[in-house]
């Protein structure tokens, strides 16, 4: 039995909590800590009687988060919060040796970037410690992570290539809205691209490179090419990678949207003048587009996300496809949330889950391919993200 922290109490938060207290046999106690009180108290009030235990903190303050682990003691700290925290949250756990998990790396407010540098120049402080710290558990980076490991494990010798397909067919009936944070969101999506060949980053133009691919369940759509977080541990750690690429759906009102704002100055993360005060674009905007916490009730569709890798196995040419589909309303009607969060907050509380059984176990800072991934997707299959793998013709 283990007690949880929790820490963030947005979309992912509302799925983590709701998920920790449907796996109760593990997790006994079970804390959400947030910068605002009412949400917590939101997702409090969804749950039984006395299955959640609520609270404040400011996780960008290192002081308040050893406070608050020295109160509860937890086993584990699930940080859902933004990337923004991550340091700090992460030296807290460090400080009280507490083991640490999150779902995106770290970014500073104040430069839209974002790279597992700084957290992983803390793994000789984890294994000081004594901690597991576990980077990017939600479904990409995550299960994404996951499905590359388990076809490297089971399906090759060697994975020449990896395409990582993300498509969310959902419509929340809204001309523009963002399924998570919305300035973490944007920040991603508007920068420019990059994938990795024969040892080296090549850069894109925003959207520079679409192709249309068949999502299982969902049906054709243009899916852009853009840089994200799992590729700079997956480089690292899969044997034989020539090329590894993302890519992910957007629909034309979407990028419409996207490209006026931004030609407007909205996506700006410098602070402008306004009447006598200051204000950063990108937070204004974040106050004005729907709380993505919102989406739930409204959002029909489904997710689907997955990997195509092609490499050889004994010695013979192998191209499989591995995904996930999970739909908006069947996630709305289970938590209370869009599949987006949902997504996201199911692998978390199974990497915390494996960390607290000691399935997972190991001093320092750790990508998720870098562990065993059967416990992994035997778990997704269970928690309400079962996947399929085809074989396809290379
Ligand atoms: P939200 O904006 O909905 O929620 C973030 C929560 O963190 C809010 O409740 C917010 O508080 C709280 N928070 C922000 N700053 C602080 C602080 N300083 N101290 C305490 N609490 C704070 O975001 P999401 O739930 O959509 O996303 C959560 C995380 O999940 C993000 O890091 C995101 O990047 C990641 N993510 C990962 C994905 C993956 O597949 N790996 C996919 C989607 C998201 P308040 O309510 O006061 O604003």
């Amino acid at each position: 039995m283990a007690t949880a922290l929790i820490i963030g109490a947005g979309g992912v938060g509302r799925v983590v909590a709701h998920k920790c207290v449907m796996n109760n046999h593990i997790f006994d106690r079970i804390i959400l800590a947030s910068r605002s009180i009412w949400r917590c108290e939101e997702i409090k009030s969804e749950l039984p009687e006395g299955a959640l235990e609520i609270t404040t903190v400011d996780a960008d303050n290192t002081e308040e988060v050893i406070a608050l682990i020295n109160k509860y003691n937890p086993n584990i700290l699930i940080n859902v919060a933004l990337p923004y925290q991550d340091l700090s949250i992460m030296d807290a756990c460090i400080a009280t040796k507490t083991p640490y998990l999150d779902t995106a790396n770290y970014e500073h407010p104040d430069e839209a970037k974002f790279e597992y540098k700084l957290q992983w120049e803390r793994d000789g402080a984890f294994k000081e410690a004594g901690i597991m710290g576990l980077l990017g558990s939600g479904f990409d980076p995550g299960a994404t992570n996951m499905f590359c490991a388990y076809a490297q494990k089971h399906y090759f010798d060697e994975i020449h290539t990896i395409d990582i397909l993300d498509c969310n067919a959902g419509d929340h009936g809204y001309p523009f809205a963002t399924n998570f944070n919305p300035e973490i969101n944007l920040r991603e999506v508007s920068a420019k691209g990059r994938y990795w060949e024969n040892g080296e980053w090549i850069e894109t133009a925003p959207m520079e490179i679409m192709q249309v691919w068949d999502y299982p369940e969902v049906g054709p759509k243009d899916s852009y090419l853009l840089y994200h977080e799992e590729m700079e541990s997956l480089v690292k750690h899969i044997k034989g990678l020539k090329r590894i690429r993302f890519f992910m759906t957007f629909g034309q009102s979407y990028l419409t949207h996207m490209k006026c704002l931004e030609n407007v100055g909205m996506l700006g993360i410098e602070p402008v003048e306004h009447q006598g005060q200051k204000i950063v674009p990108i937070e204004f905007l974040k106050t004005l587009l729907p709380d993505p916490a919102s989406l739930g009730p409204r959002t029909k569709g489904k997710t689907n996300i997955g990997i195509v890798a092609e490499g050889l196995k004994d010695g013979k040419k192998r191209k499989i496809y591995i995904y996930q589909v999970k739909d908006h309303e069947e996630c709305y009607a289970e938590v209370k949330s869009q599949g987006v969060s949902y997504t996201t907050g199911v692998p978390a509380v199974i990497g915390a889950k494996l960390m607290v059984q000691g399935i997972w176990n190991g001093k320092g800072v750790f990508n998720m391919e870098q562990l065993n991934p059967d416990p992994f997707m035997e778990e997704m299959n269970t928690q309400g993200l079962p996947w399929k793998i085809i074989e396809m013709e290379c």
